[in-house]
């Protein structure tokens, strides 16, 4: 049996080996606005931007971040929801030679302060509802420069439409920007001059495009480092996948956050390597996605299994008229297979799961969308250039098939490795390959399916949620002596949070204290939302906490239900 079963599913269509022109990510864009100048690039609740017009803003960008002192190599966080702003800075800050730091804007103080301190960023862009958020850690960071994009221009929906980091009665009403050396306004950029002379010669294979945060499979957030290789050849290897791809006709949802992996690549960088068109929506609620999904006609959206569960249950989504969609990729999470086969009756289109992580930048596999085999409950095959195995946890040694074993990867999207953590680049990335942390297996025919995580991480309506780091900010609780923080099956979120909390000899917490103090301190999607309190937690002998065992508890308990 040959040791890569599943390149005889691959189509004609496929090569499992391609080649890879070797340009940057910024001189992609730049090709791209010569090619197809007044094409639409992206489409914002009724505004819209050629390439051309991306591109000139890119380049305003680009100069002034030069003239405020950005060098190559300087990191520059990005701290918006899905606007054209996260376009512009993203390939502003490539163009200036910077490194994007993606920032999730629903982070609290404490988050921002660590990530800002970790990457050494010297600025950031947020919208100005987050800037007293950054203010506050400023003095903490290197924050030299805050490039604030106005609430009120980029606030186009409707009121239902609430971005996760605002609060209804914050619309409307604008933040005071202090107008000082620090703070720059994005509109007053807008009409600044361009860069003569963009960086866009790079280091194909060296040169950080990106320091994307994950908890990786250790737990605390650490900056993976991309290469505009690995970003580039990932995107490269997705056009390859969904070969029906139009070159300049594609209309591609642009619902997934940009700040995260997943978006960046699926959306933001293929829809410039092949000019096509995105479509933006800040916020994926069902409602919206529908309506979208209608007025714009989009062909290609990628999401997570979330959304597409949202949209199947919409109570009057037979009204609506999806079948302009053909190809989705689900990944992030485990895709239920009804929610597969619903989504697409309705839609007359294909939804296949596909799998990755952010150190892969991130797709390593999926299903074939068209022809070929697609095996559901599977994550699918590896994608061209890239090998994966299963390796033993004792020996380290690949497994036959049917077996359990971690997930590893090879290829040209695996990350360099993390920013300024030797160690932890070393544990995880071995004579070249990635070991996941996924625990799963391979059948005979090549197909991957993942059956758990090795790392504890908590994925909720497919954000990525530390165990870690919500019991750090419950160990600050002056009434907590110990305190465990696991995931739960939840049919909606995929998973939900729940703390399990011992209190110290005497005191008294409720269930509402902890939820306040979390919410103080922690992102909303990360507070928990249930709370058992117990006398004493499941150990080993050593001491230490058996998580797996008060998930397995969860899981019965809800099967007695
Ligand atoms: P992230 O680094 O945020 O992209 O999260 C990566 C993790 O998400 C992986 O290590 C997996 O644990 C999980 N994941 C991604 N796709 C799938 C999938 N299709 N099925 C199960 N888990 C997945």
């Amino acid at each position: 049996m040959s040791n890569k079963p599943w390149l005889k599913h691959y189509p004609a269509e496929i090569s499992p080996n391609l080649d890879y022109e070797e340009i940057s990510l910024q001189q992609m864009l730049k090709n791209t606005a010569e090619k197809y100048p007044e094409k639409i690039a992206i489409h914002f609740n009724g505004k819209e931007l050629t390439y051309r017009e991306l591109y000139e803003s890119a380049l305003r960008f680009a100069g002034y971040l030069k003239m405020i002192g950005i060098e190559k190599g300087d990191r520059v966080a990005i701290m918006l929801p899905n606007t054209p702003q996260s376009f512009i800075s993203f390939y502003g800050i490539l163009f200036a030679g910077g490194i994007v730091v993606q920032t999730n804007p629903m982070y609290t103080e404490r988050e921002i302060a660590f990530q800002m301190k970790d990457s050494g960023a010297k600025t950031i862009i947020a919208l100005d509802i987050l800037y007293p958020r950054i203010m506050k850690v400023k003095k903490e960071t290197d924050l030299k420069h805050i490039i604030v994009a106005k609430i009120k221009e980029y606030l186009p929906f409707p009121k239902n439409v609430v971005y996760p980091f605002i609060q209804k009665k914050q619309y409307g009403i604008s933040v005071k920007v202090e107008h000082r050396g620090d703070t720059h306004l994005f509109s007053n950029i807008m009409k600044g001059p361009m860069m003569d002379d963009p960086l866009i010669k790079v280091n194909f294979k060296e040169d950080i495009a990106i320091l994307q945060y994950t908890g990786g499979t250790t737990g605390f957030p650490k900056g993976v480092m991309l290469t505009h290789q690995n970003l580039a050849s990932n995107t490269r290897m997705c056009v390859e996948w969904l070969y029906k791809l139009k070159e300049g006709e594609e209309v591609i949802l642009g619902a997934l956050p940009l700040f995260h992996v997943y978006g960046m690549t699926t959306v933001m960088i293929l829809s410039i390597m092949q000019g096509n068109k995105v479509v933006l929506i800040p916020k994926p609620t069902p409602d919206l996605l529908l309506k979208t999904i209608q007025s714009q006609r989009p062909t290609v959206f990628p999401g997570a299994p979330t959304m597409y569960i949202g949209l199947i249950n919409y109570p009057d989504i037979e009204k609506y008229d999806l079948s302009s969609i053909d190809s989705c990729i689900s990944g992030s999470a485990p895709l239920p297979v009804e929610v597969q086969n619903k989504f697409e009756q309705l839609t007359g289109g294909k939804l296949v799961e596909g799998y990755g992580l952010t150190e892969t930048s991130p797709v390593t596999h999926a299903n074939l969308l068209w022809d070929g085999k697609r095996v559901k409950g599977s994550i699918g095959i590896p994608w061209p250039d890239t090998d994966a195995e299963i390796r033993s946890l004792e020996t380290d040694e690949p497994l036959p098939p049917g077996e359990v074993g971690e997930l590893v990867i090879r290829g040209p999207q695996v990350m360099k490795g993390y920013w300024n953590r030797p160690e932890e680049t070393k544990q995880t990335l071995k004579d070249g390959w990635l070991y996941t942390g996924d625990m799963g297996y391979m059948d005979e025919e090549g197909y991957f399916y993942i059956v758990d995580r090795k790392k504890d991480m908590i994925i909720a309506s497919g954000f990525n949620i530390y165990p870690r780091e919500i019991e750090e900010v419950f160990y600050e609780h002056p009434a907590v002596q110990e305190v465990v923080v696991v995931g739960v099956p939840d049919p909606y979120r995929g998973e939900t949070v729940k703390a399990f909390i011992v209190l110290k000899e005497g005191a008294k917490a409720t269930e509402e204290e902890f939820n306040e103090f979390a919410r103080k301190h922690l992102a909303a999607y990360k507070v928990p939302r249930l709370y058992e309190f117990r006398d004493e937690l499941p150990k080993t002998t050593v001491g230490k906490i058996l998580r797996r065992q008060l998930v397995e508890e969860e899981k019965k308990k809800q099967q007695q239900l």
